[in-house]
């Protein structure tokens, strides 16, 4: 069987098995519906590979295991084949979570999973395979794609709406609570159950699996969530993380905002006394840098 037959196939069972999942209301369904699109998405872009070059998808990089996902992440940069890989790997983690960490499996939480597959289908199959996507899935499992695809991306937008309505600290917050996901279904469908207050006085809802969180609940781990790259690449090459420990409450401090993110309060970014700016692991209740802090205690 060719690798897009395959490809496609898996694709295709991965639907299936939403549809059951819905039907019959079974787990383990939603299980396979994640495995079956994450790996035939994988095919897609191997086919790819092994159109350009044959031999290349059978021997990886240490000797006989198979082309991997980071092999096709490597060869593709190489290759200047652009694919969405935050996409992917949203893909991928919820896939992989879905598996060992969630709660609840709901349908509905794998709906942000197949919407963003819709995305990476249509685009690589019509730009890099320069195929009809609708002719290649076939009308059925391509109804399927656009369908859950349009649901999931009207309610996501209802979501955001009703979120925007919401008085962060900051804006940024509130991007952070956007692209927040269930802790215990995965679905990033979350809204607060009422409009136009306080966020910090809000719940918000899963509308996956209708779990209830504070503000307080969220704010850490989206917070976390949406300054992960920036934070890892700041630990790497060293330079300034954009989140520091909050002086006032110990929550997530942004740095750049300067605003904490869950108590709202600022800290003196000038230094009182030698004026230099206060760098983000010196921010304190007080308003002296970490040097004349020190000076100053000695005086006493
Ligand atoms: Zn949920
Ligand atoms: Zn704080
Ligand atoms: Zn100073």
């Amino acid at each position: 069987m060719s690798i897009l037959k395959n490809a496609v196939d898996s694709i295709a069972l991965g639907l299936e098995d939403y549809e059951t999942s819905i039907a019959e209301e079974d787990e383990r369904r939603i299980i396979s519906c994640t495995r079956n699109i994450y790996a035939g998405i994988l095919l897609l872009f191997k086919h790819k590979l092994s159109s350009i070059d044959n031999k290349l998808i059978w021997v990886g990089k240490k000797g006989k295991r198979t082309v991997n996902y980071q092999d096709i992440k490597d060869k593709f940069e190489e290759l200047k084949i652009t694919v969405n890989w935050d996409r992917i790997d949203k893909i991928n983690d919820y896939r992989n979570e879905a598996e060992h960490y969630f709660s609840t499996l709901e349908h509905k939480a794998v709906q942000g999973l197949i919407s963003n597959s819709f995305l990476i289908i249509s685009d690589f199959v019509t730009e890099q395979l320069k195929q009809d996507p609708k002719e290649l899935f076939g009308s059925d499992s391509w109804a399927i794609l656009v369908e859950v695809h349009e649901v999931y991306e009207k309610e996501k937008e209802g979501c955001i709406g009703s979120m925007e309505t919401l008085n962060f600290f900051s804006e940024s917050i509130c991007d952070a609570f956007v692209s927040y996901s269930c802790n215990e279904c995965g679905s990033d469908l979350i809204y607060p159950d009422e409009l136009n207050k306080e966020a910090i006085e809000s719940q918000f809802v899963c509308k996956a699996c209708d779990v209830t969180y504070s503000y307080e609940e969220i704010v850490s781990p989206a917070i976390e969530d949406h300054y992960y790259a920036e934070t890892y690449l700041a630990m790497k090459d060293g330079g300034d993380s954009p989140i520091a420990d909050c002086p006032f409450c110990g929550g997530a401090y942004l740095c750049e905002e300067k605003i904490c993110a869950e108590c709202g309060e600022s800290a003196v970014h000038e230094c009182e006394l030698c004026g230099n700016d206060i760098p983000p692991e010196e921010l304190s209740e007080d308003s002296l840098c970490g040097y004349c802090s020190h000076i100053m205690s000695k005086d006493d």
